[in-house]
């Protein structure tokens, strides 16, 4: 029998809008087909930084395409306009932003950043969001590029279909396509790693922010 995740309402906070995509895409995919429901906040559209033969919207488009390929509904998608590599200046609204999800979503899993990331939009997420979830189970997802130390805590299995979405889901940021970890056989080559330290074809692993047993 499949083991399922015992949590329902899970809530994936993104610095900006492929963050998530990349830390925890294909477990968005996994959990998408347990019927979990399933809400994405994203802080920057990083409109300042959209290469110039993009619209300055382009990071909204696709992330709403990237939903739609993971199975996420568009209405559960909260996305806010902080400007990149700002968002410490403005901790306080992000908590406050954040303390509202938790009242309206009342979530009982939360994937962030890693508080070792060093992007510095990356690390006053994941701060404010250990902040405002203090009552919740909370797993920081992986971002090689951005991690110096980063604990393979827990691991969510995944197979073949969930990596093949996540790829496909990253591939809709066609805006961010000149960085160099947006690769489809890196991507796959990243869930393979993780998957070998654990015995399974695939994984995506997650430092243990909190765990809460109900
Ligand atoms: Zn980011």
């Amino acid at each position: 029998m499949m083991s399922e995740m015992n949590f329902s309402r899970i809530l994936i906070l993104s610095p900006h809008v492929d963050d998530g995509e990349f830390g925890c895409g294909g477990t968005i995919a996994k959990l998408v087909e347990q019927g979990k429901e399933i809400f994405h906040a994203a802080f920057s559209l990083a409109e300042e930084s959209v290469p110039s033969d993009f619209p300055k919207n382009a990071l909204e488009i696709e992330v709403k395409k990237a939903a739609k390929v993971l199975g996420l509904k568009e209405e559960n998608l909260f996305l806010y306009k902080y400007k990149v590599r700002e968002l410490d200046s403005f901790r306080q609204d992000i908590l406050e932003d954040l303390v509202k999800l938790k009242k309206e979503l009342n979530p009982d899993l939360i994937f962030m950043p890693s508080p070792n990331d060093l992007h510095q939009d990356h690390y006053t997420v994941s701060r404010e969001g250990l902040r405002a979830f203090k009552e919740n189970t909370i797993l920081g997802y992986e971002l090689p590029w951005n991690n110096i130390t980063f604990n393979t805590l827990a691991f969510i299995i995944l197979n073949r279909e969930h990596i093949k979405k996540k790829q496909e889901a990253i591939k809709c940021f066609e805006s961010q396509s000149h960085r160099y970890y947006v690769n489809e056989d890196f991507v796959r080559a990243w869930g393979m790693t993780r998957g070998v330290q654990i015995g399974s074809e695939f994984a995506e692993t997650f430092e243990v922010l909190r765990w809460i047993m109900r």
